[in-house]
């Protein structure tokens, strides 16, 4: 049996809860007081806290500094004598994190992975994600037409790793490319009319893969993620997601920031709508989506782009603006 510290570097001291420290798993700090508890065959075990993002337990204020038990070769197991705790939901993100993909042991794993979050401790068979085929992904990008050079040039260091590209340039519908684009990549005018989740549906209706991964002008993922992705996107869709949310990094003038892993859910099934004209997301349930922990989506940013852009989000969505985004940026990197 391998003993796995799924805390890694991590030591935390719980008991300082207030200052938000980062969940041993998916690195959101939000971490919180929690009633959940899950059902082993001897008793019921309750954890005082729970991470938000992810559905991570933890037992007590001590739990993230100890490690815990739970691979076993081909399986991953929540054991009731570890500290953490997990249903098959977080299970599967702990699988995606370590490049595996997951096969409920019985029915009621099965029942357990369709409505999270499960009292069953979480139990599945494990295969290496690499082993699936990879699924068919459409790029899609907005963006003005003074950053189409930059779009362009994102687009072709990760082209390889899709089926095309979409441009979506804010422009009357009547534009038309006036120049030569590399092969595979097609830009389409739309104005933007100051409604985000309207540029992203133009984006997933006129989509020829049924995966969409939509990226800002201003962010780059890798090949390698690119890749890992198609094959996660493959073994997913046995299991109904639709949705899947990639973790990004913010560099604010190459410094990397405090907000992470501010997930977008930008990985979509074709047909999955956007919702809200700022900070946007896809209406679905939670509980068909799901977090590719170890991939990561990087935001370049400059100060003055950080300066204004909550604020002019807030005019557009009075209140939705998330002004306090501005500070929370500016806060450099901590990993603990
Ligand atoms: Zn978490």
């Amino acid at each position: 049996m391998h003993r796995i510290n799924c805390f890694r570097s991590v030591k935390i001291a719980l008991n300082t809860i207030t200052t938000e420290p980062r969940c041993s798993l998916c690195a959101a700090r939000k971490i919180k007081p929690s009633s959940r508890f899950l059902e082993f065959t001897q008793r019921r075990k309750f954890y005082k806290y729970e991470c938000s993002h992810c559905g991570l337990l933890y037992a007590d204020s001590k739990a993230a500094s100890r490690g815990a038990t739970y691979f076993d070769g081909h399986e991953i197991r929540c054991s009731q004598a570890d500290e953490v705790g997990f249903d098959i939901f977080t299970l599967k993100m702990i699988a995606i994190r370590d490049g595996l993909a997951i096969v409920p042991v019985d029915a009621a794993q099965e029942r357990a992975l369709a409505c999270p979050h499960s009292d069953v401790p979480g139990h599945a068979y494990t295969t290496p994600l690499g082993e699936f085929p990879l699924a068919s992904f459409t790029l899609g990008i907005m963006c003005r037409e003074s950053e189409l050079d930059r779009a362009v040039s994102s687009a072709c260091d990760v082209l390889h790793e899709f089926a095309e590209c979409l441009i979506v340039i804010d422009q009357e519908e009547s534009w038309h490319q006036t120049f030569e684009l590399p092969r595979g990549i097609r830009a389409l005018g739309r104005p933007l009319a100051q409604n985000f989740a309207a540029q992203r549906n133009f984006i997933q209706q006129n989509s020829r893969s049924p995966w969409v991964m939509q990226l800002d002008a201003d962010e780059t993922i890798s090949s390698l993620d690119v890749r890992k992705l198609r094959q996660l996107a493959t073994s997913m869709q046995g299991h109904g997601i639709v949705s899947i949310g990639i973790p990004r990094e913010n560099y604010v003038e190459g410094i990397r920031s405090d907000l992470y892993p501010d997930t977008q859910y930008r990985l979509n099934r074709s047909h999955v709508v956007f919702d809200g004209a700022v900070h946007e997301r896809p209406l679905r349930p939670w509980q068909v989506s799901t977090i590719a922990i170890g991939c990561n989506i990087t935001h370049h940013l400059d100060s003055a782009h950080v300066a204004t852009r909550s604020y002019q989000y807030d005019k557009i969505s009075p209140g939705l603006g998330r002004v306090s985004e501005r500070e929370e940026l500016a806060e450099p990197f901590v990993a603990s």
